[in-house]
């Protein structure tokens, strides 16, 4: 704006802030076309935001709390509980630094809410964040292509289904009884698994968007055959999708990652009964692109702060 004076120029530089966050750190895995941002809040506090590049979508991955508070035994992200919720620009935010991380060239396709945090317990936020992030003077997303991962939330599910959107439901299934689920995912122990697909059930009834259930191979705990003959028996006819996901090791976590034999066995089982499988290809290993895993090693803010520093040139390591 040139054509204000100088001095009011630099008092205004000085007073505004264009965004409240900034990514102070980036990690490349450049031959899989993955970025991971370590997005630094205004009260020193950080989330993760994930670029992932595939032949015709740019999907990114968005965090919607610091820290979680649903304790899934496996995942990094809840360690240390929740912090807070995130502001829905917080959230906005995340997509514009994935926007300028990809170039006016790529413009985002796709985004998954499958970041840090239960996004169905921080619901008013998320939805006012996708608003801003759907409308045409913003990024212009259409919400058939916003995935919503929750560990699944019966009564926030509902709700999400009553108000007639169009996302895409991603449910955090991972055992195929509550036996086992109330080990793995805490929150099981509150809804069980029945209330859980009678939710889904009910936003596909609602929606007409089928449900896709999310199911992290655990080796050893939750990938045998056994396992897969119940996922199918306790799914049924129902018109949805399985995605199969191989573990990601967290650091200082008992869990395994299970055998590309296991993997493959169990999706053929489920394809034979009948069900849509997908084996979600693990992408970002390298730069520990799963939930949570990058704050985990920066979580000193004294790091965090030497980290945005030398980070500003966002080579990978
Ligand atoms: N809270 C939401 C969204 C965030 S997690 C949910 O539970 O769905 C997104 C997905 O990544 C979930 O299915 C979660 O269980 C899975 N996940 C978490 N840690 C993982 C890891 N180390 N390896 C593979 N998947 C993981």
């Amino acid at each position: 704006m040139s054509d204000l004076p100088k001095r009011l120029r630099e008092q205004l530089a000085s007073a505004f802030l264009p965004l409240e966050t900034r990514v102070l750190r980036t990690d490349q895995a450049a031959e899989e076309g993955t970025a991971k941002l370590l997005v630094g809040l205004a009260d020193g506090r950080a989330v993760e935001c994930v670029v992932m590049r595939e032949a015709d979508r740019r999907t990114v991955c968005v965090s919607t709390q610091v820290g979680c508070a649903m304790g899934c035994v496996f995942c990094a992200s809840g360690l240390a509980g929740v912090d807070r919720n995130l502001e829905s620009h917080e959230i906005v935010e995340q997509f514009l630094h994935a926007q300028w991380t990809l170039g006016q060239q790529q413009r985002i396709t796709h985004a998954v809410i499958m970041g840090m945090g239960e996004p169905l317990a921080n619901l008013p936020n998320l939805l006012a964040a996708l608003d801003t992030i759907c409308s045409p003077e913003s990024l212009g997303l259409s919400q058939r292509r916003i995935t919503i991962s929750t560990v699944g939330l019966p009564p926030a599910i509902r709700k999400l289904a009553d108000r007639g959107v169009r996302f895409h439901l991603a449910v955090s299934l991972h055992a195929p009884n509550d036996h086992l689920r109330d080990q793995l995912v805490p929150v099981n122990r509150r809804f069980p698994i029945r209330e859980v697909i009678a939710a889904a059930d009910y936003f596909f009834a609602r929606t007409g968007r089928q449900v896709t259930y999310e199911y992290v191979l655990l080796g050893g705990l939750n990938d045998r055959l056994e396992h897969a003959q119940q996922l199918a028996d306790l799914l049924g006819r129902r018109p949805v999708h399985v995605n199969l996901i191989a573990y990601n090791p967290v650091a200082g976590l008992p869990y395994r990652t299970p055998t590309e034999h296991a993997v493959r066995e169990f999706a053929r089982y489920l394809k034979r009964r009948g069900i849509v499988v997908h084996v979600r290809k693990t992408k970002g290993r390298r730069i520990e692109a799963a939930c949570g895993q990058l704050r985990l090693r920066h979580r000193d803010p004294a790091t965090l702060a030497a980290a945005g520093a030398a980070s500003s040139g966002g080579a990978g390591r």
